[in-house]
């Protein structure tokens, strides 16, 4: 393994298989990423993007990763050239006949290796595109060589074996089926009544309600404050609404195949449009989990006609901005009484422009809504984006804080806010442990909680 990596590793030796020779194949599965045939997510921008670049180094300005220690392995361009050099020396005319004449040298196992780590270190927040002048995506090219390294059987456990293929093997990533999802229920029943005070039935597998409420299935055992809040604010709008089991198909929002497969992204979000069919709701509410959001509401049109997704597909942050306007939630913000600040996800954010709800919601359930500096398209990612939250292998988790963990902590102590909200059950992972490693003065909360917490009943 080259030693450049080895301080943090992601790909263990048994998914990166450094015995094997995998060049061959590689550039087999390179090859059919740039066809518009086999290529039918992001085909163009991507070939945009490894044909352009002005190697003028303002993406490297405002990336997270690459400002923290400015080092050259972390760099934007660099890590966007490993694969724009490989493109050039095998599948432009002048690299293949004549490659001195661009510079790019043979593809090794060694230099593999380097892509397949340095590929993992790059949140995908797509800061960087914000501000190229060009238009170029570096983010994109990252995805796009994980869809390649994948190809060849590259990928990390915690996003493919524990992620989409669990999923789509028990309905869920975290492996629960259907007792133990409703052995929870009964829990978080249990647990509103003894902190509020009042009986709230969770309706579960109901046919043919007007909301099917999908959460990130994370948050039943990591963040159930969010969803126990969720259920309350549900129940308080009145609106006839149902979580699913298991044994409805798939109960879990992820789609982690974003990340490293449209393969695995496809059959996921198939999957969850079979299950939404199968209940019958009209609309698709996506719990607190930003990634799923974007795949949803938007990837999705790229690969499933409109006529094969007959229901709507809403954020709970839309429909709860919804409600507090229309007067059909009322919350007091003096229930909320403690400075309180929010981090746009990059997934809310960048990716699906959904920056104003979060802020309104807040500004009426909470007394003291502060902004953080910089937001909106500007936000820094915390550094949990692109699966990053849920790996810790190594020290994987090292570098989360100290790359894109000490950026976010920063502006966190400048904010002075007691409270961050969060609207991403991935940054609500990797903000439980910033605050946790920096030992910062502060809690984090899901939006719906702090709306269920200022509700007036
Ligand atoms: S900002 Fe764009 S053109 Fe400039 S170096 Fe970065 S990717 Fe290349
Ligand atoms: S996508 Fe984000 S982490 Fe990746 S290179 Fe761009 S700014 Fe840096």
């Amino acid at each position: 393994m080259n030693k450049l990596f080895d301080e943090y590793r992601v790909l263990s030796d048994r998914i990166l298989k450094p015995q094997d020779e995998r060049v061959p194949s590689f550039l087999k599965a390179m090859e059919s990423s740039l066809s518009s045939q086999d290529n039918w997510t992001f085909y163009l921008p991507y070939l945009l993007s490894l044909e352009n670049c002005m190697k003028c180094g303002t993406c490297a300005e405002v990336c997270p990763v690459y400002q923290e220690k400015k080092e050259q392995i972390y760099h934007p361009v660099q890590r966007a050239d490993m694969l724009r050099k490989i493109y050039q020396r095998y599948f432009t005319f002048t690299g293949r006949h004549l490659p001195f004449l661009v510079g790019a040298e043979d593809l090794t196992e060694a230099k593999l290796n380097e892509l397949a780590e340095s590929f993992y270190r790059c949140t995908v927040c797509r800061r960087c595109a914000y501000v190229c002048p060009v238009a170029i995506d570096n983010g994109l090219l990252v995805r796009e060589g994980r869809k390649i390294l994948d190809a060849i059987g590259i990928a990390p456990d915690e996003l493919k074996e524990k992620g989409t293929q669990l999923q789509l093997k028990m309905g869920n990533a975290t492996g629960a089926a259907t007792p133990a999802f409703k052995n929870m229920i009964e829990f978080l029943e249990e647990d509103i009544e003894d902190t509020r005070g009042y009986e709230l039935e969770i309706p579960v597998d109901k046919e043919g309600s007007n909301f099917l409420l999908m959460h990130n299935a994370g948050d039943y055992m990591a963040f159930s404050e969010t969803v126990m809040g969720a259920a309350e604010v549900f129940n308080a709008a009145g609106v006839d609404w149902t979580l699913n089991s298991p044994d409805t198909g798939v109960n879990d929002a992820v789609n982690y195949g974003l990340f490293f497969s449209d393969v695995e992204f496809t059959e996921v979000i198939k999957a969850q449009i079979e299950t939404t069919k199968k209940l019958g709701a009209d609309t698709l509410v996506i719990g607190e989990c930003g990634h799923a959001y974007e795949a949803m509401k938007y990837l999705v049109q790229r690969l499933i006609p409109k006529e094969e997704r007959p229901f709507e597909v809403k954020s709970i942050l839309e429909l709860m901005d919804e409600w507090i306007k229309q007067g059909r939630i009322k919350v007091d913000p003096s229930k909320n009484p403690d400075p309180v600040t929010y981090h746009d996800a990059c997934k809310y954010g960048r990716l699906s422009g959904l920056y104003e709800q979060p802020r309104r919601i807040l500004e009426a359930s909470c007394l003291d809504f502060r902004e953080m500096y910089p937001n909106r398209e500007m936000s820094y990612c915390c550094g949990g984006g692109s699966g990053f939250a849920i790996m810790e292998k190594g020290d994987f988790k090292k570098f989360r804080m100290e790359y894109y963990g000490k950026v976010k902590a920063a502006q966190i102590k400048d904010n002075g806010a007691q409270v961050v909200a969060l609207a991403c059950s991935n940054c609500k992972g990797q903000f439980r442990d910033i605050i946790n490693h920096f030992n910062l003065p502060v809690r984090y909360a899901g939006i719906s909680e702090l709306v269920a917490n200022a509700l007036v009943r």
